[in-house]
C-alpha cells in the first residue's frame, strides 16, 4: 500500500512529473473520501492548475479517482451544476502519498470517455517518443498498455467510475 490514509476535507497537493523528473502538473485537491485503496478528491472550477505549458484555470469541476494499486487515474469533469462532460483518464505510475502530496509519473497515454460512450486514446505518439527517449522499462510499458485496456473495458461496460 502506497502512503498514508487521508480523511475527508484534507488538502492535498497533486504533483505530477514526467519520467525524466520534469514537473508536469501541479494542482490543489480536497479529499472527498479514502478507503485505503481508492482516494476520491475534488477541485473546483476556476482553481489554478500549474502545468509545464503554463498556468490555466479549468472551467470544469474535477472529481478525481486515484487507486493506490492502479496504473491510471480518472478525472470526471463536469460544468458546475451539470452532469459529467467527460472522463479524462491519465495513464500513470501508481500514486504515492507523502507529506500532504500525491505524486506519480505521467506516462503520456490518456483515455477520454464521453457521456455518450465514445472512447478515445490520446497521445500514443508521445508515449512512443518518450518510451524510446527515456527508455521506459518493459514492465512500465506493459503496465501502461494494460491500463488502457482496463480503462476501455470499464468504460464499455459502464462500470465504476463510468457508471453515471
Ligand atoms: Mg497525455
Amino acid at each position: 500500500m502506497n502512503g498514508a490514509r487521508t480523511s475527508h476535507g484534507d488538502s492535498l497537493l497533486l504533483r505530477v512529473t514526467k519520467y525524466d523528473g520534469e514537473a508536469h502538473w501541479i494542482q490543489r485537491l480536497r479529499v472527498l473520501s479514502d478507503d485505503g485503496l481508492l482516494l476520491r478528491a475534488h477541485a473546483s472550477a476556476g482553481a489554478p492548475i500549474f502545468t509545464s505549458r503554463g498556468e490555466f484555470r479549468s472551467r470544469y469541476e474535477s472529481f478525481v479517482h486515484f487507486w493506490r494499486d492502479r496504473w491510471y487515474n480518472v478525472f470526471r469533469l463536469a460544468e458546475p451544476g451539470e452532469e459529467t462532460a467527460l472522463w479524462y483518464c491519465n495513464v500513470t505510475t501508481p500514486p504515492e502519498l507523502e507529506g500532504g502530496e500525491i505524486r506519480y509519473i505521467d506516462l503520456d497515454l490518456d483515455v477520454t470517455v464521453r457521456a455518450g460512450g465514445t472512447i478515445e486514446l490520446l497521445d500514443a505518439d508521445e508515449f512512443e517518443e518518450h518510451r524510446l527517449k527515456y527508455g521506459y522499462p518493459q514492465d512500465v510499458v506493459e503496465h501502461a498498455q494494460a491500463a488502457v485496456g482496463e480503462l476501455s473495458a470499464l468504460a464499455r461496460r459502464n462500470q465504476f467510475p463510468f457508471d453515471l
